[in-house]
């Protein structure tokens, strides 16, 4: 994939991480969409206050680029808890965990990103943490060895996970609270943008803002991103102005399609038909076709496939719909012509 094409990988990079932070909204109020997460949100937020207790464990679970983190720091700034963020691969010993835990604020939110990679000796801990506020410590080895019990803070886990089939059940049954993120529609993604444009200070217009959303793959990181690369285009090659006009040739220049598609996306689309007769054909096998991780793949590209309707996952392997062809203007006469 070339850097230009990346552009739309709703995963983060470093240069996202300056401006997730300026565009990141503060307020439940300043969150765009997700009108019913919001509504029993607050509710579960005032609840926990007005009992002065912290508030339930909450889970998120979705696509990357869709407010996971954004809301983590929202529910704490909401508490006015003081939050500490780390991610699953961080914790590499549950001695790690324990530190973090025993060291907390009480009503505090501890916050972990992709807490599916959290290894099976530190999920152990962290069970009585959730339930109870306590922890099991083992003190030397051996016969000698013995278990104490430590009391922690009371405190509110919020999760994040891009893979919620991945997370194991025992963890996921201590969450009381769980959110699925889906992807953003148009109205909500223009509104974002818009809210973006006003604060990087942009000129755009509202249907200047609608193709910038409409192409956007219903992922705000992405929004923001297609937002600067277009804004950039529009004062090289026109007055600054993002119209209609200068999006749909900006859009064009980063090779992104009427739907949304990257050049990875149609890559992986072709691959899949002109390598493997439209499937179906193993996630690894794609992986190693087009050099792309497995997880990239996985997190980035499918989750959007398939909601378009271009890719399907049957349990034999992916294939390549019959809008997936069309969409390429490829004809299907693999062995899956005869589905269609
Ligand atoms: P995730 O943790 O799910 O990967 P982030 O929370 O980092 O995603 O969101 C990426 C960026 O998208 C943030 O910087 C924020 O500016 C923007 N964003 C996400 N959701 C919203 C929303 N509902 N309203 C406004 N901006 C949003």
């Amino acid at each position: 994939m070339d850097a230009e094409s990346r552009v739309i990988s709703p995963v983060r990079r470093d240069e996202d991480t300056e401006l997730d932070i300026s565009l990141r909204p503060r307020l439940l109020s300043e969150f765009i969409g997700r009108d019913k997460i919001k509504e029993s949100l607050s509710v579960y937020i005032e609840a926990a206050q007005k009992r002065g207790e912290p508030l339930d464990h909450v889970l998120l679970y979705g696509p990357p680029g869709l407010g996971k983190t954004t809301l983590a720091y929202i529910i704490a700034n909401e508490l006015n808890a003081p939050i500490r963020a780390t991610s699953g691969p961080a914790i590499e010993r549950p001695g790690d965990l324990a530190a973090i835990l025993t060291n907390i604020e009480p009503c505090s939110v501890l916050f972990v990103d992709e807490i599916h990679r959290l290894s099976r000796p530190v999920e152990e801990i962290l069970y009585p943490a959730m339930e109870e506020f306590q922890i099991d410590l083992v003190i030397g080895k051996g016969p000698a060895a013995r278990s104490i019990k430590l009391d922690l803070p009371r405190f509110t886990l919020i999760g994040a996970t891009t893979r919620a089939g991945l997370v194991t059940s025992p963890l996921r049954g201590r969450f009381g609270i769980v959110y699925n993120f889906e992807f953003y529609d148009v109205d909500s993604l223009k509104t974002i943008v818009t809210r973006s444009a006003r604060i990087l200070q942009i000129d755009i217009t509202e249907d200047g803002a609608y193709e910038v959303a409409r192409r956007s793959r219903g992922t705000p990181r992405v929004a923001n991103r297609v937002l600067r690369r277009v804004r950039d285009y529009a004062q090289v090659r026109g007055n600054g102005i993002i119209d209609k006009e200068m999006a749909v040739q900006g859009l064009a220049m980063l090779e992104i399609d009427e739907q949304g598609l990257d050049e990875g996306d149609r890559r992986l689309l072709r691959t899949i038909i002109e390598k493997f007769d439209g499937g179906p054909v193993g996630i690894e096998t794609i992986a190693a076709a087009i050099g792309e991780e497995r997880d990239t793949i996985e997190d980035a590209h499918e989750p959007y496939l398939i909601q378009m309707g271009f890719l399907a996952r049957t349990p034999r392997g992916r294939v390549a719909t019959r809008r997936a062809y069309e969409h390429l203007g490829l004809s299907a006469n693999g062995p899956q012509a005869g589905l269609f």
